[in-house]
């Protein structure tokens, strides 16, 4: 690899078709997540998730494995294979990434709580020994439900000593209990002490078509990214990253742009109705986003354009390889085009540095 080094801050595996049918406990694996033929059609079936048809639609993301199967992929092997992912990685002048799923991005969904911890952990297994153990270069991050509490505690820990660096939570909290409560405080001391970044992924805990009337399709891209304001909103506020100081948490895939605008907004609350607010934080909301929130994004002007107020730290670039959308294999004339005019030592930190302090992404010295 020449030049600058670069790490993702959001890029995707896909799962074997066949990895919950694989390793799902006997009497769970005809309810293990998986794509079959409804009415014809493949679709993926997600136990509590209306079936997603495959191709077209949504994120477009679960269309992937059924191409795959059909050896139609316009997925490169280096979705599943990490040999292949490396060499395409240095093809493409990137280091490390941080890894998220593709299918299990709908688990947190599945209602039973036996069958969606075994999905996650069946999950985080695979993760663990296809990408963590083959290279340093693989940040995986864990997928932890939080509908209850203690075995979501004992799931960050059992990760931790897998070698995963992250934990992902759904965007869109559970029913009943949003995320200013203090019954999550376990979770968030959990991961503090283990050094993993809380990453809240774009689309996850909540079914992301709500509108399928005029404009569907753009409406739906919108809201869906609407649950990064709320989410890092009631983190801020609420004083979970107060007393959390070493606590990080990223909104990943929603872009950048947003965050000058939260900032501003929850600091005029914060400032201008000070009778009503409680707690009472020592700092503006903004205070704790600047030091512990982070936003990953792709090419995004207007988020890399306020960086002075957002603080240089919170911006996190990701190539989201190996989406068709993302950057791979043009990352470096990406990164020309959208840090033109920006000072080195500053996208430096943005494509590189800042995601290797967080997630243990350091290259080696050379
Ligand atoms: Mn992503």
């Amino acid at each position: 690899m020449t030049g600058h080094l670069v790490n993702s801050a959001d890029s995707h595996v896909v799962e074997p078709l066949d990895l919950w049918v694989q390793r799902l406990p006997a009497q769970l694996k005809d309810r293990a997540p998986r794509i079959a033929e409804v009415d014809g059609e493949p679709r993926l079936l997600v136990e509590g998730m209306v079936p997603r048809r495959m191709g077209g639609g949504g994120s477009g993301e679960t269309d992937q494995p059924e191409r795959e199967r059909a050896g139609d992929s316009h997925f490169r092997a280096g979705a599943w294979d990490p040999d292949q992912r490396i060499v395409d990685l240095d093809e493409d002048g990137v280091w490390g990434e941080v890894l998220y799923p593709t299918i299990a991005l709908f688990g947190f969904m599945i209602p039973d709580p036996e069958l969606r911890w075994a999905s996650c952990r069946a999950y985080n297994d695979w993760l663990a020994e296809t990408f963590a153990a083959q290279s340093q270069r693989f940040a995986g991050a864990a997928m932890v439900a939080v509908q209850e509490i203690e075995p979501a505690v004992a799931e960050i820990q059992r990760v931790a000593a897998l070698g995963l660096r992250s934990i992902m939570l759904p965007m869109q909290a559970p029913d009943g209990r949003p995320y200013n409560s203090s019954e999550y405080d376990p979770v968030w001391a959990a991961a503090q002490a283990h050094g993993m970044p809380v990453s809240f992924h774009v689309g996850t805990g909540s079914n992301p078509v709500t509108e399928r009337g005029l404009g569907g399709a753009v409406i739906n891209y919108v809201e869906v990214g609407l649950g990064a304001q709320r989410t890092l909103g009631y983190l801020a506020a609420s004083g979970v990253l107060e007393r959390f100081p070493d606590l990080h948490v990223v909104m990943v895939e929603c872009g950048a742009g947003w965050l000058a605008w939260l900032l501003e907004r929850m600091d005029e609350a914060f400032e201008e109705h000070q009778q009503w607010v409680q707690p009472k934080l020592a700092e503006p909301p903004s205070f704790y986003v600047r030091r512990q929130g982070h936003v990953t994004f792709g090419n995004d002007a207007a988020g890399v354009i306020n960086r002075g107020f957002t603080g240089i730290e919170s911006l996190l670039w990701a190539s989201d390889y190996p989406h068709p959308e993302g950057t791979w294999p043009h990352t470096q004339d990406t990164l020309e085009r959208i840090f033109a005019g920006v000072p080195a030592p500053e996208r430096e930190r943005v494509t590189y540095s800042t995601t290797a302090r967080l997630y243990g992404l350091q290259a080696p010295a050379a």
